[in-house]
């Protein structure tokens, strides 16, 4: 592995397909933890999205002495205060709950709500061995559709309707969400920091 191969922190496979198709095209290689022999998940303890992502770089660039990247990015839905934000994996009935069930149950806690105003927020911190960090964020303003549609994407994507659009990334399929997403941009906006780093 050359230095533009970073190692995925993560084993969401939504989160690698999204990651190759916006970094392979700039020169990147991404490896998932699982191939660099990482088999554990790193305990998501902080509070921001930022923290998380940083604990999760960090954890695994230590541990396969690779730099790695990582992205902690959730749905925060304004009626819901915020919620479930950082928790958004762990919603409901928690990491057992399939996506459907979470995504119907975020629909059931806003039954007869009128704004369903929300947002996706995706934070991306690489750490290298040496102990450098270049972070990025990035958001996706939408809204909470009335019913669920198409199986594009992962996760929340089947009742996101991103702004501008009238059908849920479920239905807009991956080509429109690489263009517009929360992690989309913060993928832009990383590059930029990483070319500014002069670590590539
Ligand atoms: P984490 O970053 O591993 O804590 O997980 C973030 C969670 O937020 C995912 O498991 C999904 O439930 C949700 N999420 C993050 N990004 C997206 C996305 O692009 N589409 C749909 N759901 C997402």
């Amino acid at each position: 592995m050359n230095t533009t191969t970073f190692i995925l922190a993560s084993n969401n496979q939504g989160k690698y397909r999204e990651f190759k198709a916006i970094l392979e095209p700039l020169g990147f290689a991404l490896v998932p933890q699982a191939v660099a022999g990482v088999d554990f998940e790193v305990n998501e303890t902080g509070d921001t999205f930022e923290e998380n992502a940083y604990l999760k770089a960090s954890t695994v660039a230590q541990y396969t002495n690779f730099p790695a990247i990582a992205d902690d990015s959730g749905l925060c839905v304004d009626a819901l205060n915020g919620e479930p934000g950082v928790h958004s994996a762990r919603f409901g009935g928690g990491k057992d709950w399939t996506d459907e069930q979470k995504y119907l149950y975020l629909l059931e806690r806003l039954e007869g709500v009128t704004d369903r105003s929300a947002r996706f927020v995706s934070c991306i911190c690489l750490v290298t061995p040496g102990g450098k960090i270049i972070r990025a964020r990035g958001e996706c303003p939408g809204r909470i559709a009335e019913a669920p549609a198409g199986n594009g994407g992962f996760g929340y994507d089947p009742v996101f309707v991103p702004e501008g659009y009238d059908e849920p990334f479920g239905v807009l399929g991956t080509d429109v969400k690489n263009q517009i997403s929360h992690r989309a941009r913060a993928l832009a906006a990383f590059r930029k920091e990483l070319e500014r780093s002069g670590l590539c």
